[in-house]
């Protein structure tokens, strides 16, 4: 794999491009924790102008500048519009919880499934991003809020499963103790059903949380809302997601995007509860499954209209009397349009 930017690079990876650039392997190692925590090449004291000047003819190094950054005044949340190197730009979204802070990072520029609610994708995928451009959304938000971030959720624009190998590379370098050091269990991935890539993840067995887009129970009202379903429909989709829990055991959870009149009757979440119990529970398997209600952010484009809180309520009571726990998402950020992809729409409207 051709990788452009310096923070793709694994230690070993760096020490042997040192070597291909003439320099001493063992600045390799030095070079590497201090971008990971967020110190830039130009800043370091210990590396010389000779050798920086040399790394930067062949790599990038420069972290994702702040093109435009807002404060949410209700709860603090902040939301970047990062700059990569070649101008392309992606968003990120920094939450403060009790536990910490959780960073929502993107994983493409754009996206090319399509969801009809979604502001992502509504111009389409324009290229993936690099393991060192996924890190880089952490490195540089921990260095303007001079903060340690705890947890990663995959869920700002991209879909990660659509840039399967550089999103892997950046779970193992994200969890190097060299570097940012987050561990698998403090990351989610967040997808919207890409089956063949969940059961090539579930082989690699990395204890990080799997959430599925899922948003309706049925293969028709799904294929409606997310062109990804006819491909790979609904009972294919919880097939995989039942060897993903069988393999990694890990707990698994459900986002379940409620839209008025499309998907939030309770008759709708009475169904999802039938379809969640018969494909991933049996007599001997008692699969821990948590779903996520969360009522769409409207999106002009869409014409898709937010479900009222009361119908939010009564979905989520019927699911819990049958058994699934769901969890009614709290809203941050909510005067800064913090979901993913509404900035960069804003940006990008004009051009
Ligand atoms: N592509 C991945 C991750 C990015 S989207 C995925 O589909 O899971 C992160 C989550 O936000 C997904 O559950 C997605 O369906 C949801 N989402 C996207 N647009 C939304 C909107 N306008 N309102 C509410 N949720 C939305």
């Amino acid at each position: 794999m051709k990788m452009k930017n310096i923070l793709s690079y694994t230690p070993e990876e760096l020490k042997a491009l040192m070597g291909e650039i003439g320099e001493p392997a063992y600045r390799a190692g030095q070079i590497f924790s201090q971008l990971h925590k967020g110190i830039s090449l130009d800043e370091m004291t210990n590396v010389g102008k000779a050798t920086k000047e040399k790394l930067s003819r062949v790599v990038d190094v420069a972290f994702p500048g702040v093109r435009r950054k807002l404060v949410s005044r209700l709860d603090g949340t902040v939301k970047y519009l990062f700059e990569l190197t070649d101008g392309n730009c992606i968003e990120s979204v920094v939450m403060r919880y009790e536990h910490g802070y959780t960073i929502c990072i993107s994983s493409q520029v754009g996206c090319r499934m399509g969801c009809k609610f979604c502001a992502s994708t509504l111009a389409g995928r324009v290229r993936d991003l690099e393991a060192g451009e996924l890190l880089g959304q952490i490195i540089a938000a921990q260095r303007d809020l001079g903060i340690r971030i705890s947890n990663v959720v995959m869920m700002g624009i991209g879909e990660p499963l659509d840039n399967f190998d550089n999103v892997v590379r950046f779970l193992k370098l994200v969890n190097l103790p060299e570097g940012i050091n987050i561990g698998y269990r403090h990351i989610s991935l967040s997808t919207c059903g890409v089956v063949p890539k969940i059961y090539e993840l579930a082989k690699l067995d990395l204890p990080i949380t799997l959430s599925i887009s899922l948003h309706a129970p049925d293969d028709e009202t799904r294929s409606a809302i997310m062109p990804v379903n006819n491909t790979w429909g609904v009972s294919e989709l919880l097939d995989a997601c039942r060897d993903y829990y069988r393999v990694t055991e890990r707990r698994m959870s459900f986002e379940y995007t409620l839209i008025s009149g499309k998907n939030d009757s309770v008759e709708s979440a009475a169904h999802l509860a039938r379809v969640l119990n018969s494909h991933l529970r049996s007599k001997s398997e008692t699969m821990p499954i948590h779903v996520n209600l969360i009522p769409v952010n409207e999106v002009e484009e869409s014409g898709f209209k937010s479900t009222g809180r009361d119908a939010v309520r009564r979905f989520a009571a019927e699911l819990e009397k049958k058994g699934i726990r769901a969890t009614i998402r709290r809203t941050l950020g909510s005067d800064i349009n913090a979901s993913c992809g509404q900035l960069r729409r804003e940006e990008t409207k004009g051009e």
